[in-house]
């Protein structure tokens, strides 16, 4: 590992090795590029943090999308009549029906750095932290960058998505007047980097394919880790922190580090059942750090699985853009005669299967803490209404319309144990 805990270029070399014989599964690109750009040894630092993430370095794609690297005024290559649309849009960023599909549309594919800027001066963070504007952009521009569009759901656009949601929690009448400007900032650049480089398939896929950051991160918290590594490793890239004293940057990291490997949904039930603890005992103390922390890893966690509580339209698209996601990694398992994992078979498991699922183990005992929490709040109360309604929705189209044979016997509710059923949905 090199001092800012990227891996060195010798050990990228074992690596590519590595994967020739065994997974080539979802490396095929990373092999390309080295392929064309010659020796691996000949990259310089930028590239080979590239070559060890999943994504190719693509240059055509960034140029298609109007982003250039590292130039601040990027996002003005957009016409101005997208731009005033997408400024219109963020005037009302608050709110709970927020499209964030359509937002990513009127800013040209750069919804997560337009929002990402937006918050921060909302916020007034570059002021209080003194960041340079150049680092910043620079910084949102690589996450951005390093999520896969191609994934149908772990792309730039959820990360964006995440992040509002993150905003609106922020919000709350109960959490507002307790936040420091340091709690703020670690929410919204934890949910902005929280699945950053994400490969498209989930941690059990890269255990059975013997991926190398299953090994490197022992099988545990694997994408999460990942992320949240290459998160380090673009803000110390960027300098965006540099200015820090270095405790102060340190200590960013590692919390950064907290809140995105709570979002480990193996981990689910240990949250929630010390959530549930806190409130039970009504022992929340919002003026100590460490609980504030606490709400963060919640709130992050909420609005990571918060499709289900938007309204029919957008959660609609969320739902089918992840099975999407599933169902080409049950295609690869297919295809490699591995077994295919739980959700990931087109034929057995639907859209509405896999969401009533998803909604009954995992967000309805999430957001009915969350909705206690805020004593309920009023967007608490929206998000719960359209949870319900969603929910009714995904079950009548379960069994008004079933796709297949199996469809009619379903496995997703059977014998439910909740804590079994949630390691089902690791996304
Ligand atoms: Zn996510």
């Amino acid at each position: 590992m090199l001092a800012d805990g990227r891996l060195s270029t010798g050990h990228a070399g074992v690596l590519l090795a590595e994967r020739r014989g065994s997974y080539p599964l979802i490396d095929l690109h990373i092999l390309n590029t080295s392929a064309q750009q010659g020796e691996v040894e000949s990259c310089t630092r930028r590239k080979v943090k590239r070559l060890l993430s999943f994504q190719r370095y693509c240059h055509a794609s960034r140029l298609l999308r109007g982003l250039v690297p590292h130039t601040p005024g990027s996002l003005h290559l957009l016409d101005d009549d997208y731009l005033g649309q997408a400024g219109h849009m963020l005037s009302k960023v608050s709110a709970w029906n927020f499209d964030i599909f359509l937002f990513d549309r009127l800013t040209n594919g750069n919804s997560l750095v337009t929002l990402m800027c937006h918050l921060f001066n909302v916020y007034g963070l570059i002021h209080h932290f003194q960041l340079d504007m150049v680092k910043l952009h620079r910084f949102l521009g690589m996450v951005q960058e390093d999520y896969h569009s191609q994934n149908p759901y772990h792309n730039a656009v959820h990360a964006a998505d995440v992040t509002q949601a993150m905003y609106c929690y922020l919000k709350e009448p109960k959490l507002a007047g307790q936040l420091s400007p340091l709690d703020v900032f670690l929410g919204l650049m934890a949910a902005a980097a929280h699945d950053v480089d994400h490969p498209g398939v989930n941690q059990p896929f890269l255990i059975k394919t013997r991926h190398h950051l299953a090994s490197l991160y022992q099988n545990t918290s694997v994408l999460e880790s990942h992320h949240w590594r290459s998160t380090v490793g673009m803000l110390r890239e960027s300098g965006l922190l540099s200015h820090l004293p270095a405790d102060m940057s340190q200590d960013i990291e590692q919390q950064l580090g907290s809140l995105i490997l709570a979002t480990d949904i193996s981990r689910q039930n240990e949250f929630l059942l010390t959530f549930r603890e806190h409130l039970d005992n009504q022992d929340l103390d919002l003026q100590l750090a460490s609980h504030r922390h606490f709400i963060l890893q919640i709130a992050l966690k909420c609005a990571d699985v918060c499709n289900p509580c938007r309204v029919w339209e957008l959660s609609r698209q969320w739902s089918e853009r992840v099975c999407e996601e599933f169902y080409r990694q049950g295609d690869l398992e297919k295809k490699f005669d591995l077994e295919i994992s739980p959700l990931c078979n087109q034929q057995a498991d639907t859209v509405p299967a896999i969401q009533t699922g998803f909604i009954s183990y995992i967000v309805e005992p999430l957001f009915e803490e969350w909705q206690r929490f805020t004593e309920p709040s009023l967007l608490s109360q929206t998000m719960m209404g359209h949870l319900h309604k969603n929910k009714a929705r995904w079950s009548r189209l379960r069994f008004t319309h079933p796709t297949s044979e199996s469809q009619m016997q379903p496995h997703v509710e059977e014998d439910p144990e909740p804590e079994e059923q949630s390691l089902l949905f690791t996304v």
